[in-house]
């Protein structure tokens, strides 16, 4: 499986790394070309508003939301969330985002960067006890539509969630040493 890791900005080689120990093949996305051959695709945390300009820049911007659009598996992190919300709250006016998952999210709402925290979150269906959180100047999810499967939550807000084959987390999963949501995304990418 050849899962290709948006790369123009933030966490992307903490999921490189998180790939590669799992056997995929991981190609780092900077050009539209890249993104061919791949099944599935990870956007990274970083800074939602950069990314959102280095997409356009890029010329990634069409082609990776025609892939979503088509059904392509992926998972948004942090800032990927953010990118694959429907709904960007407190965003910049010019920040665009893929529209891949009923959710509406705040950017920083948890707090200023001094406020990044972990917990343990109950996830359901993920074996093996709680998965660490690691939370990052992350989004809130305000409110998730009906279409979406919420997975985890906390302080009575999703931070996983699911629609279909988009993935998301308000936390960095590539940096807390579980590999386990990794894997899930993968297994059931691969059927698909
Ligand atoms: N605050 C960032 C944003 O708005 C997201 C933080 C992260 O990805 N760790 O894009």
């Amino acid at each position: 499986m050849k899962v290709g890791v948006l790369s123009l900005q933030g966490a992307f080689r903490e999921h490189r790394e998180v790939l590669d120990a799992l056997g995929v093949e991981p190609v780092e996305v900077r050009v539209p070309e890249q993104l061919s051959g791949t099944d599935a695709l990870v956007l990274p945390g970083g800074e939602s508003t950069t990314m959102s300009k280095l997409l356009e820049t890029s010329g990634l911007f069409d082609p990776v939301a025609d892939l979503v659009a088509q059904g392509m598996p992926v998972l948004g992190t942090c800032a990927g969330m953010i990118l694959l919300a429907t709904e960007v709250l407190d965003g910049r006016p010019d920040q665009r985002r893929f529209g891949a998952i009923d959710v509406s999210v705040r950017r920083n709402a948890y707090g200023r960067q001094v406020d990044s925290f972990e917990a343990e979150l109950d996830v359901a269906g993920l074996d093996g006890g709680p998965f660490p959180g690691v939370f990052i100047r992350a989004p809130v999810v305000d409110h998730a539509g009906d279409e979406v499967e919420v997975l985890a939550a906390h302080d009575g807000k999703p931070v996983l969630a699911r629609q279909g084959a988009v993935w998301v987390s308000s936390f960095h999963p590539e940096l807390s040493g579980d590999l386990r949501l990794h894997q899930w995304f993968l297994r059931e990418s691969a059927e698909r």
